[in-house]
């Protein structure tokens, strides 16, 4: 069983995060819940941008990669510590400016934006526009004619690095939906015709080779291919790029087996890559931008469930339903993701039955962890399930027509309701450990993400 260290165990045998006891947490606000630690959040933001400081001189900055989990509080959090902002849709878009994030620090992704988003994120005057084919840059150059405005650009560019991760999650090889490749021309292609059209301004180049990325070596790889990139473009078309953005992908701690990279390895030896490789071929050191979403908020979070329907199967299985599911956490029916858990009510108790702990969806995929070994879980207990900070509440649903979980930020021992998505307690109603209530005269709450 593996606990994220950001959390422990108090007398009452209790788990809690952020000073607060999940069996408090899952009684107030009901279950599933999302719970984030905020100051976790926050120290890995610190932690990127420190390292950018010491291995590249400052000369970058950090994005927070906002569809991990785009709320307007997560994109103040992100703003307060220094941090711009990716967005790949009109929603991230209107999310982050509706909490007031700087649009100048708004970078601007997606491999099919539609016309009204272009024309929303230029009219917001967002930072950059990351360009990903030819399409694209025609709307853009139009929409800025129209408005009398230059877009600056970069483009995404497939490096052909295999990232040795889930297919899903592979985005730099060739054969992905996203970007133009090197390999076969379009990228050299998109430069030369970017270099024809009067209302954008060049700016950079951008790749994401995947995510959940545990080794240094395709980043580095990455890093190098992109300069050689640069240098191309520059002795054969006269294109001088002053930004690089290396995207985003760094593992986290899902299960005890994985062992992701210390970021400040990742920044020290990247760095190392650009200096040397800027330095053989007479390229300007870029300002660098990169784009983390997983690694800052994902071993943040966990999602607080009831146990309920226990069924052992004698010789096959025993499955243990909570009150979630797919709906508030896919990627095990997605790729197959996995993950761990603890009682949270019993924190210490020893880990020696293994349970498949699902979802109360209809779909045998349903799943939130297959085979997990944990301590025997009765029917009420208040399940945790860790490092679900990202990807989770950003890929929900309502399937089945549930709702999705709320959502809570604590710090210093106080929760801090950010969304409410559920339903919300008869008046005078008794509330039994983390048990929703009756769901006759159910009320939604004001959203207030
Ligand atoms: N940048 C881009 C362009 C992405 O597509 C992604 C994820 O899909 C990210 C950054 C963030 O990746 P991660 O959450 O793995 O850090």
């Amino acid at each position: 069983m593996f606990i994220p260290k950001n959390l422990s165990v108090n007398e009452k045998n209790h788990l809690v995060i952020g000073g607060c006891d999940t069996v408090d947490l899952a009684k107030e606000y009901g279950t599933p819940l999302y719970v984030m630690d905020e100051e976790h959040i926050r120290t890995a933001m610190r932690a990127y941008k420190n390292s950018l400081n010491s291995f590249y001189s400052g000369n970058g900055l950090i994005l927070y990669a906002s569809k991990a989990l785009s709320t307007m509080y997560m994109y103040k959090i992100a703003s307060e510590e220094g941090l711009g902002a990716d967005v790949v849709s009109g929603g991230e878009l209107y999310t982050a400016l509706k909490s007031g994030f700087d649009s100048e620090k708004i970078y601007f992704h997606g491999n099919n934006k539609t016309y009204d988003e272009l024309e929303f994120a230029i009219g917001e005057n967002v930072g950059r526009i990351v360009a990903d084919n030819a399409r694209e840059l025609d709307i853009v150059n139009e929409i800025c004619e129209k408005k009398g405005k230059t877009a600056k650009v970069l483009f995404r560019i497939k490096p052909g690095v295999d990232a040795h991760t889930h297919e899903f999650i592979s985005t730099g090889q060739i054969d992905s939906k996203f970007g133009v490749a090197i390999e076969n021309g379009e990228a050299f292609e998109i430069v030369k015709y970017a270099k024809s059209l009067k209302n954008l301004e060049i700016a950079g180049l951008h790749c994401h080779i995947g995510s959940q990325i545990f080794s240094l070596e395709p980043f580095k790889l990455a890093a190098k291919i992109m300069i050689e990139f640069a240098e191309k473009i520059k002795n054969e078309l006269g294109v001088e790029i002053s930004e690089l953005n290396l995207g985003g992908g760094f593992g986290i701690k899902y299960i005890e087996s994985d062992t992701p990279p210390e970021y400040e390895k990742y920044i020290e030896e990247v760095s190392k890559v650009i200096k040397t490789e800027c330095a053989e071929r007479n390229i300007k050191m870029p300002f660098i931008l990169m784009e983390p979403g997983r690694s800052l908020v994902g071993d943040a979070g966990i999602t607080l469930y009831t146990a309920g329907t226990v069924k052992d199967i004698k010789n096959v299985r025993k499955y243990v339903s909570v009150d979630g599911g797919m709906g508030d956490n896919p990627r095990y029916i997605l790729y197959g993701a996995e993950y761990d858990a603890a009682i949270a009510n019993r924190a210490n108790e020893t880990a020696d039955e293994v349970v498949t702990i699902c979802g109360k969806c209809c779909e045998s995929g349903d799943i939130i962890i297959k085979d997990a070994k944990m301590p025997k879980i009765n029917s009420g207990d208040i399940v945790a399930v860790m490092s679900t900070g990202a990807y989770n509440y950003s890929m929900a649903s309502n399937y089945n027509r549930l709702c999705r979980p709320a959502m809570v930020f604590v710090k210093n021992g106080k929760a801090k309701k950010i969304i409410v998505f559920k339903y919300k307690p008869k008046k005078g109603s008794k509330t039994k450990q983390g048990h929703r209530q009756p769901y006759t005269k159910v009320k939604i709450e004001k959203i207030n993400a």
